[in-house]
């Protein structure tokens, strides 16, 4: 310590983040401690890439319970397309069933104690599903950087009230991490230069991607699509981000066209992005 009471210390981190330190210029600095543990904070300005044309494409992302992703190349995420333990979807998804169970125990305890497990289980929840959120969000973008596409999910806020009963308003348990996959989803294509769009949920489920049926009777079992007019059978998470993908495309052709009749079918992400922190990936 010296005179004025100041104290120097050494720092670390990940490479990457030390990286972006040393390279990029810094906005505000937080220190933190969480559990006895010093974390320095550190936003940094990250350079805004153009946005590529998408030449392959967009890349259709259906988000769900049971799959928190599946892709239009047919990737279910979580999966073995992740890295890591928890890349198994298996492993997440009895994970997140027994602290299910676990919290209605606790709830219906109502003890003091009982409250405290339950903030520390929700605060572990809340880190499991940010995590795999990271990784499925950095796939999808790796994938759609490699072949060229833009990705495409489904537009949450457009959902409420208006679709009824749309299966979206079934995920309220863990609806939060829906907007936060579509928040990490944008930053990472935002970084990487991708064409990033949020598409009309409507019937996204239970339209015929291949001749443009729609229809209830499309959908015959719970997870199946088997088109009642042109006979195309598969997953139903996948037909829709088929469909996530396609509209994508129109969207993006909407968007670029500027003396194209009607409405765009999809919002463009154009607003500039604040510093984002050098933690997290
Ligand atoms: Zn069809």
């Amino acid at each position: 310590m010296d005179p004025t009471g100041r104290v120097t210390v050494p720092y670390t981190g990940r490479p990457e983040d030390l990286k972006a330190v040393d390279a990029l210029p810094m906005g505000e600095a937080d220190l933190i401690c969480r559990r006895g543990v010093w974390l320095l904070q550190v936003a940094v300005i990250l350079p805004h890439p153009a946005v590529h044309e998408p030449i392959g494409g967009f890349l259709g992302v259906d988000q769900g319970v049971a799959n928190l992703a599946v892709t239009s190349d047919r990737a279910v995420l979580p999966g073995p397309a992740l890295p890591g333990p928890i890349g198994g979807n298996g492993h997440a998804r009895t994970l997140r069933e027994r602290r299910h169970r676990q919290r209605q125990r606790l709830q219906k305890k109502g003890t003091a104690a009982a409250r405290r497990v339950l903030r520390r289980l929700s605060g572990r929840e809340h880190r499991m599903m940010t995590d795999l959120n990271h990784q499925i969000s950095k796939f999808v973008v790796r994938e759609a950087e490699r072949t060229g596409r833009g990705v495409a999910l489904e537009d949450l806020q457009g959902i409420r009230g208006r679709v009824r009963a749309h299966r979206f308003q079934r995920r309220t348990l863990h609806g939060w991490a829906f907007a936060q996959q579509i928040a990490f989803t944008r930053y990472k294509a935002a970084r990487a230069g991708i064409a990033f769009l949020l598409v009309d949920p409507a019937y996204t489920s239970q339209a015929c991607p291949d001749c443009g049926h729609i229809s209830r009777a499309n959908r015959p079992a719970r997870g199946r699509f088997v088109c009642a007019r042109c006979g195309l059978a598969g997953h139903a998470d996948h037909i829709a981000a088929r469909n996530i993908a396609t509209r994508g495309i129109a969207g993006w052709a909407a968007i670029n066209q500027p003396h194209a009749t009607g409405l765009p079918l999809a919002r463009r992400d154009r607003e500039s992005k604040p510093p984002a922190p050098a933690s997290g990936s």
